[in-house]
């Protein structure tokens, strides 16, 4: 047993999921909740749980004395922290090992360097990873934003060093929109991350979003496990996903692949990793790269038959990797929907009480949700309130079993976005993979 036990600093699908693997492997689990989430499933379900503070994140999930803390009385061995919250906070891998406890993820320096997206594409740079042409580090002045724009010619798009969410990310279409792109960026930036260190990109018209999963332990090995297309977004968030891309084929999965892996292993990286490209006309452009696990891990799950929560837990006990490269054989295909606590033509958030839930079932059905007949959805957190999950032999058949599953889901009492769902899947562009990151904005627009 690589850990006794395991304290999980989130909440919602991402808890249970990481309190799923912890149980299979036989190591007890910790949650930890606001008042906001005394009767959540996570709470319900772990071996122990501990109160860390009132409703508002910043003084629960984000605090990491109260969580430290809990690890401390309860005698936990190691930290998950999901996605979100403290996820991407080196700080806070920081203290954690300075408490002698295992954090599950990359080294703090890592998480740094990635945090700073200035930092991240130049460190890809430097291993022969290719970018989105662009600024080389940060824009000093709007001076020097013309020059680089009329160099990589518009449009182009600055974005925030910081940036996550879609936040502090402007695009100006030409020289007299420049100015106000400029400023607004900075000032979102500066208001969302309290820096207004901006950079800038080319706006691509036309890619997708494919993105790699790697894996890597403590012995020098690197292994990914393929790509995800996540082009279908609405204010640069993923709404759907799926594994394996519909336009990408298996040698070029493996050239990147050799390309990520190599360079990772010269990083000298630790623990699960996403690179994040923009594919236009065969072509892929590194933009950032996050240092944890991500929402649509199941899909790469599904598609590999690996347990991506497992093997971080053991990387993170210095055991090494189940895999080698060789041993990772992709599957058929799988496919996400996120289901998020919205209105599903204005996107209202629709917190309260949910009068029925009823998960869909049957062969290639997995559904990761925190949900359950009467809980009531707090308003302070994320509006993910269910992952539907399919797989299927080929795309075709993924299709058809997401059509079957999303009619037999029922949440009642709050409004979600299941409609939504329901009307992509059935869109003829969308059942021919025919779309790019802008597909979804369009079709949304149309549905109103
Ligand atoms: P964040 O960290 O805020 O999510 P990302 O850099 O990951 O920001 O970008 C989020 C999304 O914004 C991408 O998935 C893509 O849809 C869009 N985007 C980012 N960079 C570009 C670009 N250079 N051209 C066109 N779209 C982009």
């Amino acid at each position: 047993m690589p850990f006794r036990k395991v304290l999980i600093a989130n909440r919602g699908e991402i808890a249970l999921r990481v309190h799923r693997a912890c149980q299979e492997m036989g190591i007890q689990t910790v949650a930890v909740h606001s008042t906001a989430d005394n009767t959540a499933m996570h709470v319900r379900l772990a071996d122990e749980s501990v109160c860390i503070g009132p409703p508002p994140a910043r003084e629960s999930y984000l605090n990491m004395a109260a969580i430290l803390s809990a690890a401390a009385i309860t005698g936990a061995d190691a930290i998950h922290p999901g996605y979100g919250f403290l996820s991407e906070n080196a700080s806070f891998a920081e203290m954690v090992e300075a408490h002698g406890l295992a954090f599950i993820g990359p080294s703090p320096e890592h998480i740094r360097m990635m945090g700073d997206k200035i930092a991240a594409k130049d460190a890809m740079r430097r291993l022969g990873v290719p970018l989105v042409p662009g600024s080389l580090g940060a824009l000093e002045s709007l001076e020097e934003a013309r020059a680089v724009a009329e160099e990589v010619k518009y449009p182009v798009l600055i974005k925030a060093a910081a940036g996550g969410g879609g936040r502090g990310m402007k695009v100006a279409r030409s020289a007299e929109e420049l100015e106000e792109a400029w400023r607004v960026a900075r000032t979102e930036a500066k208001a969302a991350f309290g820096d207004d260190a901006v950079y800038m990109e080319k706006y691509l018209d036309r890619p997708r979003h494919i993105e790699l999963q790697v894996l890597a332990d403590t012995h020098g090995n690197v292994v990914h496990f393929g790509e995800r297309d996540c082009s279908l977004q609405r204010r640069h968030q993923k709404l759907v996903e799926e594994a394996g891309s519909p336009v990408l084929t298996g040698p070029e999965r493996d050239e990147l692949g050799a390309k990520v892996t190599a360079a990772l292993r010269q990083l000298g990286y630790r623990n699960a990793g996403t690179l994040e490209f923009l594919w236009q006309d065969g072509q892929f452009a590194f933009i950032e790269m996050n240092t944890r696990l991500q929402v649509e891990h199941p899909v790469t799950e599904m598609v590999c038959g690996v347990d991506l929560v497992r093997e971080q837990i053991r990387i993170a006990a210095g055991e090494p990797l189940g895999y080698d490269q060789a041993e990772v054989r992709f599957n058929g295909h799988a496919i996400e929907c996120r289901i998020t606590a919205e209105d599903p033509e204005s996107f209202a958030p629709s917190p309260g009480r949910v009068e029925m839930y009823h998960a869909p079932g049957g062969l290639g059905v997995r559904v990761d949700s925190a949900l359950y007949s009467g809980y009531v959805v707090p308003p302070h957190y994320d509006s993910l309130v269910a992952k539907l999950v399919v797989h299927g032999a080929t795309r075709a058949e993924a299709i058809a079993r997401l059509r079957r599953a999303l009619a037999e889901m029922v949440v009642s009492g709050i409004r979600t976005t299941l409609p939504l769902h329901q009307a992509i899947v059935a869109d003829p562009e969308f059942q021919a993979g025919d779309y790019t990151i802008h597909w979804l904005e369009r079709f949304v627009a149309g549905m109103r």
